[in-house]
């Protein structure tokens, strides 16, 4: 099927079934979904309900606004998390959407249950800082708080969570010293408050084993289909796939440049296809020299991605193998997933599908 614009697709049945795969590497913790960015680009209208729908009940979203369009997508039955807590002025919306801030500040803190002492405060999480240092109340408030116990209780503390920085890296030493850090501030809050719920894991987070689980994992990028560390391959599928049109197919001598600058020279005769997609669609000009696609083999990109168009090798195709105008040629899919091109732009899958552009059609399958 030719389609001018190219073609993204969204396996909705395989996200729900990486969902339930993950679900299954845990004994007794919850799997919740993390949304937040527009389900990492992919249309959070479309992947929410879905993961509803396969048994996920609680939710992460960035910020508030984020949270208030998910509460109206979802309805009431699901808890929703909102990572960048409560800025200051946002209570009123928190409040009226059922929406649990993860307080990550001393300040916030101190706001929120000020708020709370007001009026009947919703719960909240705690976020703490073991390591990353990027949000999260240190160790040293959470130890003045615990000398206010009246107060953590108006604030309606029901969560404690952290966050690993290095959860990809397996053997690294600061998953095991977060996990200390955050275990001891588990046990010495849960003397205050028993009833106590604590998460820590995203989705490498997961594959680190059951004593990173505690109550409730976060993942994101590995419903997406990102494969977090290796071992985390065997049971997770695919998500995303982009197929782009070739608007034309040439041939240049060698001694021709191809693209910007000049910066490929073909040593040789070349047959080369021009592709629709570049860099306002979400390929990175970091593709440069090193990304590919696929159609009937790999076919390397030369020289510069540029704003709409993108050029690849197809010399090494035997003529009725090559792409004419108007096929398809994959960029993401079952020969190339978003962690090899990921690795070819030298970024992150995360940065691969929030970097998908408008202009492609969104075709979900379900
Ligand atoms: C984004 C995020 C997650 C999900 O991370 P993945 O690596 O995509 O699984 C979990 N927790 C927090 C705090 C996050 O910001």
């Amino acid at each position: 099927m030719s389609d001018h614009t190219g073609r993204l697709t969204i396996d909705l049945v395989a996200l729900a079934a990486n969902w339930r795969s993950l679900r299954e590497q845990l004994y007794h913790a919850e799997c919740a979904a993390v949304v937040k960015a527009d389900a990492y680009g992919l249309g959070v209208d479309a992947i929410a309900p879905v993961l509803q729908a396969a048994g996920c009940r609680t939710f992460f979203v960035a910020d508030v606004d984020e949270g208030v369009a998910l509460r109206r997508l979802l309805g009431d039955a699901c808890r929703i998390f909102i990572l960048q807590g409560c800025p200051k002025g946002a209570e009123g919306s928190l409040l009226a959407h059922q929406l649990i801030p993860v307080i990550v500040s001393a300040a916030m803190f101190e706001r929120w249950a000020n708020m709370a002492q007001m009026r009947s405060g919703a719960p909240c999480a705690l976020k703490l800082n073991t390591g990353m240092n990027r949000l999260g109340v240190e160790q040293s408030d959470l130890n003045r708080l615990i000398e206010q116990p009246t107060l953590l209780r108006k604030a309606r503390v029901h969560w404690l969570i952290s966050h690993f920085a290095c959860a990809d890296t397996p053997d690294h030493p600061l998953n095991s010293l977060q996990l200390t850090r955050f275990s001891e501030a588990r046990a010495s809050l849960m003397q205050l408050l028993p009833e106590l719920k604590t998460s820590m894991a995203n989705s490498a987070g997961i594959l680190l084993g059951p004593q990173a689980h505690f109550d409730l994992v976060r993942p994101g990028i590995a419903l997406y289909g990102g494969i977090p560390t290796p071992a985390a391959a065997r049971f997770l599928q695919p998500v995303v796939g982009l197929k782009l049109p070739v608007i034309q197919v040439r041939s240049i001598d060698a001694g021709q440049s191809v693209s910007y600058g000049a910066d490929y020279v073909a040593p040789e005769p070349k047959v080369v296809a021009a592709v629709r997609g570049g860099y306002a669609d979400g390929l990175l000009r970091s593709l440069c020299g090193r990304g590919k696609a696929w159609f009937n083999g790999y076919l390397p990109l030369l020289g510069r991605v540029s704003m709409d168009c993108c050029v690849f090798d197809i010399t090494h195709l035997a003529p009725e193998q090559r792409p004419q105008e108007g096929d398809l040629v994959e960029l993401l899919g079952a020969s190339i997933s978003i962690d090899d091109m990921a690795q070819d732009a030298g970024t992150i899958s995360y940065e691969i599908l929030t970097r998908l552009g408008k202009r492609f059609k969104r075709h979900y399958l379900n």
